[in-house]
């Protein structure tokens, strides 16, 4: 039998790990020891429940979507983070990681982001707990993401723009890491998704796996059993899907299909679909795959989604894609925009790029009229409203 849980020293198979220099070993080492006799004690248990349903508006839907499901001849069902608090599931994560900065002593927080997501869902958490914090972010997606930067600075956050190599993600990341080895001791690092050094990737799962915690029992309302015969979800880093196949992961009658990003097509040179077109590397401090050329240098992923423009991904996807656990599909950016007009007609609901990742995989798989799917909807669509409109040829319904 296969195992998909990690293991103490935080690897999934051959994937995982903590690669960080000597100056981080202390703090991580730290993080380590702390995060899970935190995680599953009480207080923070009833402080964290509590302002997800409050705060967030969680539980989330599960939304039956009927003309979605005649149409792909399945029971299509939606779970719908888009309807949180600042639009996706990111703040599930962040909100948790401030809960145990706070119980750790650590007085300032910081953060990266490429699209923005994640720096909103930091600076929000921050202005709720009354924390500094520091967003760092390329000086190229400051510009692209304007209204995020805006949301932030109103939030109270300090927005770094991060002007080094191609100043986009990789490079605000680079540029937080090195923060972090300076002011080890009073700063804790929110990291948005599944990756990095251990314990992160398991830290992210578990305070996202709250998404299959309720499709559990809105499911078991729904259709009178507790799990779906496929679980669909796009992947960056990975979070939201790791959350939405968490308490599925060893019960192998659930099918797991994951989307990546594909931006012009695997073979092109522009795309961000790690997992099927990267190789083995170490990124951000965790062995898993990686865009990279023959030298070992990081490539520039491309995908008309800003939240999956990364040039990595979470090694529990890289493992259960490596032992066929997960299918791993890369839907191209025509693809996605397609799928999100569809939803939007067919159920009034504007998803985010990044989801639409997701939809476009319906038309890929051949169900069973019986077969009861359940899809992560991870976003709102607002933030993509320009890119919708420069695409409107891609609107007709077919
Ligand atoms: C950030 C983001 C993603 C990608 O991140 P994961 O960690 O893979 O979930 C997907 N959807 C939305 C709406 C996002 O903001």
């Amino acid at each position: 039998m296969n195992n998909y849980q990690i293991t103490p020293d935080g690897f999934y198979g051959e994937f995982g790990g903590a690669y960080i220099p000597e100056i981080l070993y202390g703090t991580v080492e730290q993080l380590r020891t702390a995060y899970l006799p935190i995680l599953e004690s009480e207080s923070f248990k009833h402080e964290y429940r509590k302002l997800l349903r409050d705060y967030v508006g969680r539980p989330s839907p599960l939304y039956y979507a009927k003309r979605m499901s005649e149409k792909y001849g399945c029971r299509l069902y939606l779970k719908r983070e888009d309807l949180n608090h600042t639009g996706a599931h990111k703040i599930n994560n962040a909100l948790g990681q401030i809960l145990l900065a706070r119980q750790m002593g650590k007085k300032r927080i910081i953060a990266e982001t490429g699209a923005g997501q994640h720096g909103v869902a930091t600076a929000t958490v921050c202005a709720l707990m009354n924390m500094p914090c520091r967003v760092y972010m390329g000086a190229t997606d400051v510009k692209r993401q304007h209204v995020n930067v805006e949301r932030m600075k109103m939030l109270g956050a300090e927005v770094f723009p991060v002007e080094s190599g191609n100043m986009t993600l990789k490079d605000a990341t680079n540029e937080a890491i090195r923060d972090w080895c300076c002011h080890p001791q009073d700063t804790f690092y929110i990291i948005g998704s599944t990756v990095g050094p251990h314990p992160y990737p398991d830290m992210v799962a578990r305070l996202q796996s709250i998404i299959s915690e309720e499709i559990r029992f809105q499911l078991t309302e729904h259709e009178g059993r507790d799990y779906p015969d496929y679980l669909m979800a796009c992947i960056g880093g990975g979070s939201n899907a790791a959350g939405t196949i968490y308490h599925y992961i060893d019960r192998p009658e659930v099918k797991i299909v994951l989307g990546e990003a594909g931006g012009h097509g695997i073979n092109s040179c522009e795309t961000a679909a790690t997992i099927n077109c990267g190789s083995v590397g170490i990124l951000h401090g965790s062995r898993t795959l990686v865009m990279q050329d023959e030298d070992g240098q990081i490539t520039e992923p491309y995908s008309i989604s800003a939240g999956l423009d990364y040039p990595g991904v979470g090694p529990l996807h890289a493992h259960l894609a490596h032992v066929q656990r997960a299918t791993v599909m890369a839907i191209n950016d025509d693809e996605a925009l397609r799928a999100a007009f569809e939803l939007t007609r067919l159920e009034g609901i504007i998803p985010a790029l990044e989801s639409a990742h997701a939809l476009a995989m319906l038309p890929k798989i051949s169900f069973k009229s019986d077969d009861v799917v359940v899809l992560t909807v991870s976003g709102r669509g607002d933030k993509d409203l320009d890119t919708y409109l420069a695409n409107k040829e891609y609107a007709e319904i077919s």
